[in-house]
């Protein structure tokens, strides 16, 4: 038995010893993913006991969290600037091309029933109210075509068109199309504006995806 090997916790030093009738006893924990513990909790050892595990595990949870959640917050931020435009080839560029990104969104579009469209209509309601349903779809189409081209490794999205098309003859559900080339713009400056995670999206995106895969729990909590 391993368990054999220590007589103390080697983490806390703690005396381990098995329960008996009169005594609380202290066994050793195995962690599944002692890496783990020792980047986040800086703990020294592989193996811990009852009584410092659970400590040790919170503090890790907590010290991860707190870096995951703000790498997760600079990596939105830099996707967020990631720059969508319609022109094929935008002057001065220095890119290279690196995949098609599409996204598809279907919305409602906020028809009413023909005679109340009808009057909305004349009062100008209706088209009001169904662009801002559509500037949304265009909205959401925009923003997973941006994850998508992050995760390619690209930080700017060219050439982008956009089609809308009826959804199986249901009134009043309205598909929005997406569709562009991702690259990778070597020369950001040339938008001249103050995107600073422009650059580093790719890397960004790398560590926040090492971050979720080092994470040994099933649930994120
Ligand atoms: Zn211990």
């Amino acid at each position: 038995m391993e368990e054999i090997k220590y007589t103390h916790c080697p983490n806390c030093g703690i005396e381990i010893k098995k329960e008996g009738i009169l005594k609380i006893g202290n066994s050793l924990f195995y962690p599944k993913d002692p890496k783990f513990f020792r980047k986040y909790a800086n703990a020294t050892s592989d193996v811990f006991c009852e009584k410092c595990q659970s400590g040790i595990s919170r503090h890790a949870r907590e010290n991860y969290h707190k870096i995951f959640e703000s790498k997760k917050e600079e990596l939105k931020v830099a996707i967020d600037d990631i720059p969508i435009v319609s022109i094929q080839n935008p002057s001065g560029w220095d890119y290279s091309v690196i995949d098609i990104v599409t996204s598809q969104y279907v919305t409602g579009t906020g028809f009413l029933t023909e005679i109340k469209a009808d009057f909305s209509d004349f009062l100008g309601r209706e088209s009001q109210k169904m662009n801002s349903r559509l500037s949304e779809g265009e909205q959401k189409c925009f923003q997973r075509m941006r994850n998508i081209a992050a995760s390619k490794g690209a930080n700017a999205i060219i050439g982008v068109d956009i089609d809308y098309a009826e959804v199986g003859g249901i009134k009043g559900m309205l598909m929005v199309c997406t569709a562009g080339t991702a690259v990778n713009l070597k020369n950001p400056e040339i938008l001249n504006t103050d995107k600073p995670y422009l650059k580093n999206v790719t890397n960004l995106f790398k560590e926040v995806s090492d971050l979720v895969d080092e994470y040994p729990y099933d649930r994120y909590v």
